[in-house]
């Protein structure tokens, strides 16, 4: 088997966006003894298209195509395929209902373009999209090459690639066995220093392979084996972790594509049954908001307080005047009060505390500059500041990722 993965877009062609996609298709196709022999990248061209996928169509026995799938003018990849292998396409109706529903229900007008996401080649398998609307397809082509229709947003080409499009593709080609994969979720390393540090696994493996995934402040790796059994399979997996683990095994704090830090967290909390409230300045509330995205979280969680200015801090943690003018708000000492005072206030197990500099400067101190405060029980409470970037967004998210990893721990 030789494929041919197409990348559609022009912001790849521009240099704008890297094709992270390709490779992870290719390493994929590899747990199926699929072998990748050419990767092209064309732009949103109808022409452009036509002419890669028919020189494609002479050297390769499958074509993946990525991107080009959603609702604008610009994305022509399905029609330009159909119109290639001489397909009419239809609507997928579960696809569109999910489309219409998703309208309805947030009051925004369908139009005709929302309607072309759900459309796949009439005599092709449509692929369920889990994290967006339009349908990938695969299409056993009887007079040409197969051809495997894919969405450019990685995060929904991933899912519909590991779930539902390489089980179509085993079956298809008749490989016999089972495929299986994990996913493991890190936080508090990136993904470059993920990927350097597991460089050999992720390279050089192809049963069981290794994709990281980099999501907003985390990173996950999706395992993926192929065997004849699922128990061989699950073994695969098995040795693959622990090699990861020997790595980067003090990041890593759960399982699953739909798992978090805040319901690693949450779960935590609720089955030690231990109360958590927080003084929250710089984050203004983000931490406990972030908290109450955890089903069963009131079980644990009475409330919280949000004192941006050092006059609330005083007035609603009973915190000295003194202590704030002789250290500054954004200080250790006043970390520790505000964690204390929180505690006492709410009469809580835990409290987390935040104060920072979420952008331009404050007390001296660059944007970036955070003291995340954790009373636990009656154990001495601790401060630790960290130092982030200048975007003020990205400084709270930081900041609550980063209070959720030291009550973690
Ligand atoms: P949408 O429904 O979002 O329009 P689509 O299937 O039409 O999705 P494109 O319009 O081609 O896909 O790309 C959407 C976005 O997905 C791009 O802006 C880019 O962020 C990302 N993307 C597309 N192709 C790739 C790729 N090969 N590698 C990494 N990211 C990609
Ligand atoms: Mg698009």
């Amino acid at each position: 088997m030789q494929a041919e993965i197409i990348a559609v877009g022009t912001e790849i062609l521009l240099g704008q966006i890297t094709d992270t996609n390709s490779p992870l298709v290719a390493r994929l196709l590899a747990t199926l003894d699929i072998d990748t022999y050419y990767q092209t990248v064309v732009g949103d061209n109808h022409e452009r298209l036509l002419s890669a996928l028919d020189i494609a169509s002479k050297r390769a026995d499958l074509i993946i195509t990525i991107g080009g799938l959603g609702p604008t003018p610009d994305d022509l990849t399905k029609q330009t395929v159909a119109e290639f292998v001489n397909q009419a396409l239809v609507e997928d109706q579960p696809a569109l209902a999910k489309i219409v529903d998703y309208h309805e229900q947030t009051h925004r007008p369908m139009s005709d373009n929302n309607r072309l996401q759900a459309l796949y080649m009439a005599d092709g398998e449509p692929l369920l999209n889990e994290n967006g609307f339009a349908v990938g397809c695969f299409y056993a082509n009887p007079t040409g090459p197969d051809v495997l229709l894919l969405p450019g947003p990685p995060w929904e080409l991933e899912p519909m690639l590991v779930k539902h499009a390489l089980p179509v593709l085993a079956e298809h080609y008749q490989q016999s066995g089972m495929l299986l994969s994990r996913v493991l979720r890190f936080y508090g390393i990136g993904e470059s220093r993920l990927v350097t540090q597991l460089a050999r696994l992720i390279d050089d493996q192809t049963n069981p392979t290794v994709a990281p995934y980099a999501k907003a402040h985390e990173v996950t790796l999706r395992i993926t084996a192929h065997a004849q059994t699922k128990d061989a399979a699950i073994k695969l997996i098995d040795e693959m972790e622990v090699e990861i683990m020997a790595e980067v095994g003090e990041y890593f704090y759960g399982y699953g594509d739909d798992f978090s830090l805040e319901a690693c967290v949450g779960e935590l909390l609720i089955n030690s049954n231990l109360h958590i409230t927080a003084a929250e300045s710089m984050t203004a509330g983000l931490f406990q908001s972030t908290l109450g995205k955890v089903p069963g979280i009131s079980q644990v969680f009475d409330g919280g307080l949000v004192t941006y200015s050092p006059a609330t801090k005083i007035a609603l943690l009973d915190i000295k005047p003194a202590l704030i003018e002789q250290h500054g708000v954004v200080s250790e000492a006043t970390a520790i009060a505000m964690a204390q005072g929180a505690k006492k206030q709410l009469a809580a197990d835990i409290a987390v505390s935040f104060t920072g500099v979420a952008s331009g400067e404050l007390e001296g101190q660059p944007a970036g500059t955070v003291w995340i405060g954790l009373a636990f029980q009656d154990e001495p409470v601790e401060a630790v500041v960290y130092h982030f970037g200048t975007e003020r967004q990205k400084n709270r998210e930081r900041a609550v990722m980063a209070g959720l990893d030291m009550v973690r721990r």
